[in-house]
Parts: structure tokens; C-alpha cells; sequence
């Protein structure tokens, strides 16, 4: 059987010495096939097939496995020019986008997350930790782990009464500084400003959850609580989260916005 869709090539690794084997999402969810001497320097494929170039592909589908035909580039995300922390990041992205696309629901929200993340990291006009923290909250959020920010679960007053309370990780909720007990674990002190930016980038349109204007130290911290609330939810370590915070720091990258840069002066 031939199909004919269109999808983000989320990974392409060697299958063997002239074979790959890729995975795209689509609207659909998931979909992996082999690409036969796609490694040749003259496949006409290559290019359709390269990571984060969202690509037309003509595939057949042999019993349970499915071989590429054709692969017709349309719109490539980042430039080959990137830099590496913004590649870093991006890899980290494709990865829990594969973990998270489950079916047809998630698939479609998650490709269009992730589509707007890369075209964000392709811009370079934001700083990295945010489009990657914004991307972790939104994609909990639409894996139906939004994080429960508004009052303390116990007491029930507002988290804003407080100038910072205590996240339960496991539990997805707050507990304000008179309630928080002994027994309670896998917690995370998070101050108001934080607990107020979470909020914002989960309850704004992206569009304007990637335009938030937020200070360094917070956007630090909102980064740091981020990706430990998402960790400890999707349960699993990610070896492309370990390169992007082994490779941040490195000198001579280019992936510091100018805001950054003037910080840091
Ligand atoms: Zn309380």
C-alpha cells in the first residue's frame, strides 16, 4: 500500500552502512521507516529526510514495515548555521516529542508545539531556557499534566498570599509555608514570581507565552522548576537534556540573545 503524508523528521540515525532509519510526526502521531541508500551522497532523499525539515514523503507500507519512496522537503526549521545550543535544545525537543505523541490528539498539539519552538530557536531573538521551559509546561499541559498552581491544596488560600510556597512534584500542586508537613516529599520551593510565570505560560496563547518579557534570575529559576516538574512526570532521563546542559556553557556559541549578552557584560 502507498500513502502519501506530511511530517517532521524528528530523528534520522544509521541503519546500516547505505540505510536510515527515520522517525516523523505527523498529524497522525508517530511514524517510522526505513530509507533505503538514503547515506549515498547522490540520494535525491537526503535532504527530505534531515532532521527538523518538515518534508512530504511518499512511503509503502509492506506488512508491518514501511520503506520510504520519496521525500520532498518543504520547509526546513533550523538553518544548517545553528548554533549548537539552539541544535542542542532542539534535539532535546524532538526527543520528548516522540515520547509524548501517543495517537492522533496528541500528535497534532504536539507537532504544532513543536514546529513553533524550532521556527523560535531558528530566530535567535529569545533565549534559549525560555522557549525550552515554555515547550516542557505547554507540552505537560497538553498531556493533561498541567501543574495546579492557584491555591494551596490544603489550606486552599491563594498562592499569591504567599511570597513563596512549596511544590509537591509528584502530586502536581501547592502547599503554602502553614501547611507544608514532614511527610511531605519531592518538594521544590518556587517564590511567587515564579509560581505567577508558570502560570502565564501555560494559561497565554503561545504566541504570547514566548513573548513574555521575564528578568534572568526568574527566568532561570522557572527553568530550573520546569524541567525537574517534567522529569519527574514523564518519569525517564534524556540523554539529549544531559549534552544540552554539558554544551551551555561552552565558550564561543552563539545562542545568547542579545538581551543575554548584555547581562552578562
Ligand atoms: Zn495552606
Amino acid at each position: 500500500m502507498i500513502k502519501n503524508v506530511k511530517g517532521l523528521v524528528l530523528r534520522s540515525v544509521k541503519y546500516s552502512e547505505s540505510d536510515k532509519l527515520v522517525t516523523i510526526l505527523t498529524e497522525e502521531g508517530k511514524l517510522f521507516f526505513k530509507a533505503r541508500g538514503i547515506r549515498s551522497i547522490t540520494s535525491k532523499n537526503a535532504a527530505g529526510c534531515a532532521a527538523f525539515v518538515y518534508s512530504e514523503f511518499i512511503l509503502e507500507q509492506r506488512g508491518d514495515k514501511c520503506f520510504l519512496r520519496k521525500a520532498i522537503p518543504l520547509y526546513s526549521t533550523l538553518r544548517a548555521g545553528a548554533s549548537l545550543t539552539a541544535l542542542a535544545v532542539a534535539s532535546y525537543l524532538a526527543e520528548l516529542s516522540e515520547d509524548t505523541a501517543r495517537d492522533a490528539e496528541t500528535g497534532k498539539m504536539v507537532l504544532r508545539l513543536l514546529m513553533n519552538a524550532l521556527y523560535l530557536l531558528a530566530k535567535e531573538d529569545r533565549p534559549v531556557e525560555w522557549i525550552k521551559a515554555v515547550f516542557e509546561m505547554r507540552l505537560l499541559a497538553a498531556n493533561g499534566l498541567m501543574p495546579r498552581l492557584e491555591v494551596c491544596s490544603s489550606c486552599g488560600k491563594e498562592a499569591e498570599a504567599f511570597p513563596s510556597v512549596f511544590f509537591r512534584l509528584t502530586e502536581g500542586d501547592l502547599v503554602c509555608s502553614d501547611c507544608v508537613s514532614s511527610a511531605d516529599s519531592g518538594l521544590v520551593r518556587i517564590s511567587r514570581e515564579v509560581v505567577a510565570l508558570c502560570r502565564r505560560s501555560i494559561e497565554s496563547t503561545e504566541e504570547r507565552a514566548y513573548a513574555l518579557k521575564v528578568p534572568q534570575g526568574t527566568l532561570k529559576d522557572f527553568a530550573r522548576f520546569s524541567e525537574k516538574y517534567l522529569i519527574n512526570q514523564l518519569e525517564r532521563k534524556y540523554a539529549t537534556l544531559d549534552f544540552y546542559h554539558q554544551i551551555r556553557h561552552l565558550p564561543g556559541d552563539t545562542a545568547k540573545t542579545k538581551e543575554e549578552q548584555n547581562e552578562s557584560i
